[in-house]
This record gives C-alpha cells, sequence and structure tokens, in this order.
C-alpha cells in the first residue's frame, strides 16, 4: 500500500500569494501538477488573502498529468522532491519538470 511517505514532496514553494503557502512552504495535504504543454501548473495554486492548509503539512505531489515529464511513471511524480515557483509572472509551475 502507497502511503504519503512514499509520494514525492513539495520541499519548497516560493508563491507566497497562495493561500496554502506559509513562509515558502507548501500546506496543502497534496497538490495536483496540470496544465497544457510545456507549462506543467500547479493546479492547487488558489490567491486568496486567507491562508488554509494543514499546519503541519509537508505536501505531497498527489497526482501529475505530465506524463511527458522524465520525473513521471503512470501519471504520478517519482521524484523525491519537486519545488514549485512562479515561472512567468502569473504561473505557479512546477520547477522540477524535466523533458523526457
Ligand atoms: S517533476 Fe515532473 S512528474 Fe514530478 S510533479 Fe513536476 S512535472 Fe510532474
Amino acid at each position: 500500500m502507497i502511503t504519503l511517505d512514499d509520494m514525492s514532496k513539495v520541499s519548497e514553494c516560493s508563491v507566497t500569494g497562495c493561500a496554502y503557502n506559509q513562509s515558502d512552504a507548501c500546506h496543502a495535504g497534496a497538490v495536483t501538477i496540470a496544465g497544457g504543454s510545456g507549462h506543467a501548473g500547479c493546479a492547487t495554486f488558489i490567491p486568496l488573502t486567507v491562508k488554509g492548509g494543514f499546519e503541519a503539512a509537508a505536501a505531497a505531489v498527489g497526482a501529475c498529468q505530465h506524463l511527458e515529464c522524465a520525473h513521471n511513471t503512470d501519471l504520478e511524480c517519482a521524484a523525491p522532491a519537486i519545488q514549485v515557483g512562479l515561472r512567468g509572472a502569473a504561473n505557479a509551475d512546477c520547477l522540477t519538470y524535466a523533458e523526457s
């Protein structure tokens, strides 16, 4: 059985405008990475003024839709950890994305 401990973690997120971000860490239980071609966007990003998530959470990557990423296996992330940050002006993206 797969547990949260087995899943890739969000080791850092610099998108401070996201409701789940506190001190450059993601406090969602898990994130989904989605977005179109060449844009591995964090679909969990939500720009609210309130803060949410779990206080002690180390967010996992719950799902990733980028089959073409070198770290992707069966629509799950196999990297030990990912970093999320702004790519361009407004996109909260997985910066660990690697073309295979
Ligand atoms: S590293 Fe690749 S497989 Fe892992 S979350 Fe980012 S885009 Fe998805």
